[in-house]
């Protein structure tokens, strides 16, 4: 399977992994906050002072720059920077990534003022991951839906599987992913297979509650335009019918004997009315309406019982 290795939205600064990492084929997009600016983590990422890189960077002003082909795998996810899926993957459009194929996510790192909990994505930086997510909808088939598994298809945030936690905390759970040994010799429950961190809390909680309408939003902007809405032509009177254009509908009936010059005051303004040749008078939303008797449409009103029309000011 072949993938669209750059994303035609953002700037091309190619870091030194982009050609040395291994291929996968991407079925998730994963976001991050970087704790710090996009310009710092871009300098740091195009050094060799970091083991770790994201695919994309989303900065407060300007498009998203590209520093890894999205078929080569970049380490900010842990686990699924590339894994062998055991199964079938379905994408959309009928595409299926069939067992045994090389997955990975796509990591979208984003500047913040150094504290993402208070400091929401920005207009620009959600217009940004908007038109990314919708454009990997369509070119890369990935569904905008919150992955339902952390190794199936779709959109996620960084901590969004749950919190990996030391084992001491909850020493008999059982954790769904299974534990690991730290740095610091601590044994740690795997909620998360995204991040091998305790306590993991990226992109904050500020971040975090504009996910869901930023997927919604690329869900909408992926989506084919709605076919027009057919507005049908008015009912149109027979041309032998020598009746007035002019139909009152969902009008009621004044009291009988209220006549044109509104003597008992019952009409305001600058209502329009027919008065009828049984002495009721009826109002007319816009001279342009049919007249429909017994407010059934496209029954005209005989215009020899209509007495009189005019506007009452
Ligand atoms: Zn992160």
């Amino acid at each position: 399977m072949s993938t669209v290795q750059r994303y035609p939205g953002a700037t091309w600064r190619p870091i030194p992994e982009a050609s040395t990492q291994a291929t996968i084929v991407p079925v998730i997009v994963i976001l991050h906050t970087i704790v710090g600016s996009a310009a710092g983590a871009i300098s740091v990422m195009h050094s060799d002072r970091s083991e770790t890189e994201a695919h994309l960077v989303g900065p407060f002003r300007g498009p998203l720059v590209q520093l890894m082909p999205l078929d080569r795998r970049a380490d900010c996810n842990w686990k699924v920077n590339a894994w062998v899926t055991p199964i079938d993957l379905q994408l959309e459009d009928g595409v299926v990534v069939p067992a045994g194929t090389v997955c990975g996510a796509i990591s979208i790192e984003t500047e913040d003022d150094g504290t993402p909990e208070d400091t929401p994505w920005n207009a620009n930086q959600v217009d940004q991951l908007v038109r990314f997510l919708a454009w990997a909808r369509r070119e890369l088939h990935i569904p905008l839906v919150r992955c339902p598994d952390p190794f199936l298809p779709g959109v996620g945030y960084h901590s969004m599987p749950g919190m990996n936690r030391l084992k001491v905390w909850e020493p008999t759970a059982v954790p769904p992913y299974g534990s690991f040994v730290d740095g610091q010799g601590r044994t740690v429950n795997i909620y998360n297979p995204w991040t091998n961190t305790v306590g993991k809390s990226c992109p904050a909680a500020a971040r975090i509650a504009q996910f869901d309408g930023i997927v919604a939003a690329a869900r909408a902007l992926a989506e084919p335009a709605p076919p027009p809405i057919e507005i049908p032509d008015p009912p149109t009177r027979p041309e032998e019918d020598d009746n007035m254009g002019i139909i009152v509908t969902n009008a009621e009936p004044l009291p009988a004997g209220v006549i044109p010059n509104d003597p008992t005051g019952q009409l305001k303004g600058s209502a329009m009315f027919l008065l009828l040749d049984d002495g009721r008078l009826r109002h007319i939303r816009r001279p342009i309406e049919w007249v429909s008797r017994g407010g059934k449409p496209g029954i005209p009103w005989p215009t020899d019982e209509i007495v009189a029309a005019g506007v009452v000011t």
